[in-house]
């Protein structure tokens, strides 16, 4: 999800109505089958309701699963937690600790890479945002409340509430050798106490953005090809969820990157 007006209001009217939220409550606690959700929910405009949620980026199916997002994750923590307030300085902030890996699971896109979700502790809450100048790409999305860090092909995406991911991983060793590097860099910038100085914001352009598109040049987003259609996406001229191919499963991590690259914009 990249913030924009556009995507904002999809959020928000798919949080409008009841039963879509009492559905993501549900997803908060465990992944769901339809039939389960069916029986909470009432069968009555289900595949709608689902089909507004995973428009927002909140939840996905898998088949006949229904799971959350690390987007509807992080939303539904920030709308039951009092939002972190900005720190201005790094005093206080206490040292990082990996404590969790919790899954790695083949990118469907390239089977020989993972995608893994770890945790920080203790959570950085308002101090995350003081982090961005300390990587050469990064972002942070105070929409999202997450410093979203590019490391060649590795998206990382941490989140104020300690939770991490990351896409394009070849193993665990490399998962961990990545985590422990965040790690120092974040630790040694909170022992020294210096609040990092800003720079300039990092840039994303349209041939980033097109290596990541199914590059078929089927036109169905409305667009002469995908090249186009990077193009009108950097400059915010469509909306991601126009290229439906790349809403099918193998190109799930390509959309994933290209939602986490269109935060830089
Ligand atoms: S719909 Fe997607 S794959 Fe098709 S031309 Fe548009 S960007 Fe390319």
């Amino acid at each position: 999800m990249t913030g924009s007006p556009a995507e904002v209001k999809l959020v928000s009217n798919a949080m409008a109505n009841a039963t879509r939220r009492k559905i993501m409550a549900m997803l908060v606690e465990k992944e769901r089958t339809k039939e389960e959700i069916e029986q909470a929910v009432g069968g009555t405009m289900l595949d709608y309701h689902l089909q507004m949620l995973k428009q927002a980026g909140l939840a996905d199916t898998r088949g006949d699963r229904v799971l959350i997002t690390d987007f509807g994750k992080n939303f539904m923590e920030t709308k039951s937690d009092k939002p972190a307030e900005t720190k201005k300085d790094l005093a206080g902030t206490r040292p990082l600790q990996v404590v969790e890996l919790r899954q790695l699971l083949p990118c469907i896109a390239d089977s020989s890479k993972f995608r893994i979700i770890a945790r920080f502790e203790p959570p950085l809450e308002g101090a995350l945002k003081l982090l961005e100048p300390l990587f050469p790409r990064a972002r942070y999305s105070d929409r999202i409340g997450a410093l979203i860090i590019q490391r060649g092909n590795i998206l990382i995406t941490i989140y104020s509430t300690g939770s991490v991911t990351m896409t394009m991983i070849k193993s665990e060793a490399e998962a961990r050798e990545v985590l422990e590097d965040l790690k120092k860099t974040i630790n040694e910038a909170i022992a020294k106490g210096v609040t990092p100085v800003p720079r300039e914001k990092v840039k994303v352009d349209h041939a980033e953005i097109y290596q990541y598109l199914p590059r078929t040049d089927c036109q169905i987003c409305g667009e002469q090809s995908c090249y186009a259609f990077a193009i009108k996406l950097v400059g915010r001229e469509t909306e991601i969820d126009k290229c439906t191919p790349l809403l099918e499963p193998r190109y799930a991590t390509n959309l994933e990157h290209i939602r986490t690259l269109l935060e830089y914009l």
